[in-house]
């Protein structure tokens, strides 16, 4: 923080100097200052600095303190916490009422008035089956929204009746209101309370929308849904949202994906994942099988002595990428079935099988044995 410069040197006026010097100098410098004029990059620091200045120097119980103790009589709870801020003065929303008062009223950017306001966002959540996920659909939806009133257009008013200009306003749709401030009497501009803002006043309501000028409305929408979306995915329908008031656009309708899970894919992005089951013969020896892919069955290779947990890629049989051309692969894992029953002539060969297991079978169970001391 910098140190505070003296409240009568930020104003430029000497000790001596009375109410109305003071007021003067402050007006001069709010107005040279005031960030809606000065677009130096260290103006809104020296208005507020002023700001600050003023409102000690101009309250004469604060001035009094102030040329006794300095800023020390405000540093712990006085008016001012520090260089931040200036207690009792509600920051920058006040601004613009400052600005009014020395600029006279319509500041431009903060004037009051309702203008066209775009109409709200709808969501829709749209379920798809896996595989128009994958590859991309056309969907029908019902979409409740409300749409501008086709009998009045939107004006609100029953057509061939009279529109009045609101006597209150005069059809600005803004009045001024008065109050007092630490800095004297304000003049702010706030919506008129007799219209709402509006400018007019309307003598019979429309029948059809009662006056509100926009009507809910039911409509069946075709929405194209991307090749490769996925769980989660927004489709944004611009201008599908709610009519706008007072002429303004309407809002955008977004159409999230949600999808359904499939009996045996899975998906990792892009990319398919399936498991597949083999017996200990199919594992050990290899095998040709057929394999389903999102676009059909293809046929794999499974080389003898594939483990449990092996994976296997295909390429290319993935999902299309949403974005760009190509597309993700499919993963194979290895799921080696163990047989729960047996028939006789089964658990014959098995056996004889173990036999044949005897030299690498047995030295492992013997190395077990030894570890516990037997
Ligand atoms: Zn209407
Ligand atoms: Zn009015």
């Amino acid at each position: 923080m910098v140190s505070k410069r003296d409240y009568y040197e930020v104003l430029g006026v000497n000790k001596e100097a009375g109410d109305q010097e003071i007021k003067k100098a402050y007006r001069q410098l709010a107005r040279k200052y005031h960030p809606d004029v000065n677009k130096s990059p260290d103006a809104e620091a020296q208005f507020k600095q002023i700001n600050e200045a003023y409102a000690v120097l101009s309250d004469p119980q604060k001035r009094a303190q102030y040329d006794q103790l300095g800023h020390a009589a405000f540093e712990n709870g006085g008016g001012f916490s520090g260089a931040e801020g200036f207690g009792g003065f509600g920051g920058f929303d006040d601004l613009g009422s400052i600005f009014d008062m020395f600029f006279g009223g319509g500041g431009g950017a903060r004037a009051q008035r309702r203008g066209p306001t775009k109409g709200a966002d709808l969501r829709y959540n749209l379920e798809l089956d896996f595989l128009e996920a994958c590859f991309g659909a056309k969907k029908r939806i019902n979409v409740s929204r409300r749409e501008v009133c086709p009998h009045c257009h939107g004006n609100q008013a029953e057509p061939g009746t009279k529109i009045k200009t609101c006597p209150q306003c005069n059809g600005t749709g803004q009045v001024q209101s008065v109050k007092n401030t630490p800095f004297g009497r304000m003049v702010n501009v706030v919506t008129c309370p007799r219209c709402s803002g509006e400018g007019k006043i309307v003598e019979q309501p429309c029948s059809h929308c009662h006056g509100r000028g926009r009507v809910q409305k039911a409509r069946e929408l075709e929405v194209n849904i991307p090749a490769g979306v996925d769980q989660g995915f927004q489709i944004r329908i611009s201008g599908g949202g709610e009519a706008g008031s007072r002429g303004g656009s309407p809002g955008d309708l977004y159409v999230v994906i949600n999808v359904r899970p499939h009996r045996f894919f899975k998906r990792r992005d892009d990319d398919i994942l399936l498991e597949i089951p083999l017996n200990l013969v199919q594992a050990s020896l290899g095998a040709e099988l057929e394999v389903p892919t999102i676009d059909g069955q293809v046929k794999v290779t499974i080389p003898p002595g594939t483990q449990p947990g092996a994976t296997f890629r295909v390429k290319g049989s993935g999902v299309p990428h949403l974005h760009g051309s190509g597309r993700g692969d499919q993963y194979l894992t290895v799921k080696v079935e163990i047989p729960k029953r047996l028939s006789a002539k089964q658990k014959e060969l098995f056996q004889q099988l173990d036999e044949t297991f005897e030299d690498t079978g047995k030295s492992f169970f013997d190395k077990i044995k030894g570890a516990f001391g037997k």
